[in-house]
């Protein structure tokens, strides 16, 4: 007797719950790249795929893969279509970012029951995306695009262990990085993650799919202006930094409210010297843009470059800028999204297209494979928290979408005529 919707819905939040047990801490949920949580982890989703018939193995850098093939024997032949997310978490994390994907997608194959698809369905259990350990994210998918060089291989954790040693440390051979990249039979990449963000709930939609993920922009700018006495300076003989910065700080957020579909943060702001009774001489803030449309943020940024170095000259002061992070904005596969609509119609949720704000595994994949990305609707906007949850009869229509996208695209010649740009 097949599990209904319901039950294999409650697998998946059960399964999440199981997992938040492997942490480093005895407090919280943190489980970073290759930490020693990570083989249990390991251990307990290799057994839940192993009773479906997964062929499981851990590659290079620790992605955890299952292939599940519906006509036995051929599973290494077939071609593929890679589901997953990541199984690493940042400190004092909720239960459910990453390893929802991940846990999803075995009970989308346990689902399928008796169905006959042409292609494979590998589950990939990233080992890295948060970038907590070594200050780089996505190393799991990146291992897969071939993106992992010597010199991420050389850089070192806080303990001076490098990514090279702690893959030996965990029983992997760092000389089989080729063994990880992906192959030219691999049709796709569908991830399944939580939105991390407000906007679902907000609409009332349980799903969304993921149409882009935003390009951003990571810059430092700092004030330069004159230190000097709280008391005996007037306020017309000042050149105070902090009260440019804070002037240009609204700018930035006025700018981001006027643009459609624009985030702009000043997360981090830094006086000098620092004193109660000192007018700051320097101040140092970052600026992070995001936007879906690449031209737009660009616009965005030298508008803000231009209102600092206008507001410091009519100030009397300097201002210095760097950009400390480039990245474009990455398109999901329309081909997939179309069919991920027509699923979602299908299990009963009104199709949502929405921008991911923030970056993922499917960004780095998407340079090689069409790469489609299907967001559940996050309580209370709530992520990388203890308090993250998704709601059940949300992960009832992701599973109910995944099954009819698999059936879709299993009779979708335009689909299986696609091959790796590998
Ligand atoms: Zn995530």
């Amino acid at each position: 007797m097949s599990k209904d919707s319901t039950q294999l819905a409650k697998d998946v939040v059960g399964r999440c719950g199981i997992l938040a047990r492997f942490s480093e801490d005895s407090d919280g949920i943190r489980r970073t790249f290759l930490s020693a949580p990570m083989h249990d982890c390991h251990r307990e989703i290799a057994s839940w795929m192993k009773a479906l018939g997964m062929r499981v193995s851990v590659d290079v850098v620790g992605n955890l893969r299952g292939v599940y093939s519906s006509t036995a024997g051929n599973a290494a032949e077939a071609p593929r279509i890679l589901m997953g997310s990541h199984l690493d978490t940042v400190p004092n994390a909720g239960a459910f970012d990453g390893i929802l994907g991940v846990v999803l997608a075995i009970s989308l194959i346990e689902s399928l029951g008796d169905e006959t698809l042409p292609f494979a369905i590998e589950v990939v259990g990233f080992a890295e995306e948060e970038g907590v350990r070594f200050g780089v994210p996505f190393i799991g998918s990146r291992a897969l695009v071939g993106r992992v060089d010597n010199e991420l291989l050389e850089r070192t954790d806080r303990r001076g262990v490098s990514v090279r040693a702690a893959i030996k440390d965990f029983g992997l051979d760092p000389g089989e990085m080729q063994k990880a990249a992906l192959g030219e039979d691999v049709l796709g990449y569908i991830e399944f993650h939580i939105e991390q963000g407000p906007v679902l709930e907000n609409v009332g939609h349980p799903l969304a799919a993921v149409e882009s993920i935003v390009g951003q922009t990571r810059m430092e700018f700092t004030f330069y202006g004159r230190a000097n006495h709280a008391g005996t300076t007037p306020m017309n003989l000042r050149h105070d930094a902090l009260a440019a910065a804070a002037e240009w700080i609204v700018a930035v957020e006025t700018l981001a409210q006027r643009t459609a579909g624009l985030v702009a943060t000043v997360g981090f702001v830094e006086a000098k010297p620092g004193a109660v009774n000192v007018i700051a001489g320097s101040v140092r803030v970052t600026l992070d843009v995001r936007h879906a449309a690449d031209g737009k943020r660009t616009e965005t940024v030298n508008d803000l470059i231009r209102q600092a170095e206008l507001l410091a000259a009519r100030r009397g002061l300097s201002v210095k800028w760097r950009k400390l992070l480039e990245q474009q904005a990455v398109s999901m596969d329309a081909f997939l999204n179309r069919q991920i609509e027509v699923a979602m119609q299908k299990a009963g949720c009104e199709p949502y297209r929405m921008a991911s704000g923030a970056g993922h595994d499917a960004m780095i994949l998407a340079e090689k494979i069409p790469a489609a990305m299907i967001f559940l609707r996050s309580p209370g906007g709530i992520s990388h928290d203890p308090s993250e949850s998704v709601e059940l009869n949300d992960v009832a229509c992701a599973l109910a979408c995944g099954r009819h996208l698999m059936l879709q695209l299993a009779s979708s010649q335009e689909f299986l005529g696609r091959t790796c740009r590998a």
